[in-house]
């Protein structure tokens, strides 16, 4: 019998250690215009998207980080009108955040066409009722030029970003977040892909110092992800407003009562508030970012 491919995500290479995934089957594999795409079966985690040897999605736990980027900032906004999401061409970011039925429109801005166009075949779970739905645009761009350039502004801005590499580099720059504040509206939130504390505690304290000098408020929250390895992951928060980081749990409870209590598996009011409360290794990260 033939030997199984074992494919590693290679993004902690420089610290010494790789996580490797049995493959069942690839589905697809190839090099985009921006970066090296693969999808495969795993016996465990099912359909797995790798990006430049990064985990982006498996089937099995995409659940978590998808519905704490979209109904955190959500929630925590409660009067949102229109979301931007920067990346997050697998339109799993897309699929939550359109549950909230009280949004008017929901821009997608992903740099590599060929992750939306796969996504279709491959993720249809989440492609289906996103491109169903008419409040839905899907923008084909680099994130940095559309958030120089709109004339639009956004409640909300979902940054679901590859790593700091390649394309998804210049998304962790002073001048994206500061383009990203010039198209926010008033008391708007933006929340980001920041990274494994535990392994890059660099990249959060870089964002968080540069959204504390941009915004009235930077922070982070946290979920634990499986394959985003190395525990706590970190979701980088710059607001407008300082309050809507200080919401109770019953102002939460009610906002999604309000909203038709739609069936999430991770994401609940009590998580919701529970997730700013941060290990004091990561809150010292973000007590050390020094405004920049
Ligand atoms: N959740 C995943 C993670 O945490 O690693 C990210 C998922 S999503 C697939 C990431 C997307 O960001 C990719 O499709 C990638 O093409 C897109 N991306 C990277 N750089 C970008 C840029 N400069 N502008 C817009 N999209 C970008």
């Amino acid at each position: 019998m033939a030997e199984k491919r074992w494919i590693a995500e290679t993004l902690f290479d420089d610290l010494g250690f790789r996580m490797s995934y049995q493959v069942d089957n690839v589905l697809y594999e190839m090099q985009t215009e921006h970066q090296h795409l693969v999808l495969f079966e795993h016996p465990f985690f099912g359909k797995m998207l790798m990006l430049d040897g990064a985990t982006q999605i498996t089937k099995r736990d995409e659940f978590i980080y998808q519905e704490m980027m979209s109904h955190v900032p959500l929630f925590a906004h409660g009067q949102a009108r229109d979301v931007l999401i920067i990346g997050g061409g697998d339109c799993g970011i897309a699929e939550e955040v359109l549950k909230h039925k009280s949004l008017k429109s929901v821009v997608q801005v992903e740099i590599d066409e060929s992750v939306v166009e796969f996504s279709k075949e491959h993720f249809p779970e989440f492609t289906k009722p996103v491109f169903r739905d008419k409040r839905f645009e899907s923008v084909i761009a680099d994130g940095m030029k559309y958030v120089a350039e709109t004339e639009r502004r956004f409640d909300v801005i979902i940054v679901d970003s590859t790593d700091p590499q390649g394309p998804g580099a210049i998304l962790f720059t002073r001048e994206f977040y500061a383009a990203c504040k010039r198209c926010m509206a008033a008391g708007g939130v933006m929340v980001t892909q920041n990274g494994v504390p535990f392994f890059q505690p660099d990249e959060l304290i870089s964002s968080v110092g540069m959204f504390k000098s941009l915004f009235a408020d930077g922070a982070c929250y946290v979920a634990a992800i499986p394959t985003y390895v190395g525990g706590h992951m970190a979701m980088g928060w710059a607001a407008k407003d300082k309050k809507l980081r200080q919401h109770p749990v019953r102002t939460i409870a009610a906002r999604y009562k309000k909203a038709g209590s739609f069936k999430t598996r991770y994401w609940t009011p009590e998580v919701h508030v529970a997730a700013f409360a941060l290990p004091r290794f990561i809150a010292e990260h973000v007590r050390a970012a020094k405004k920049r």
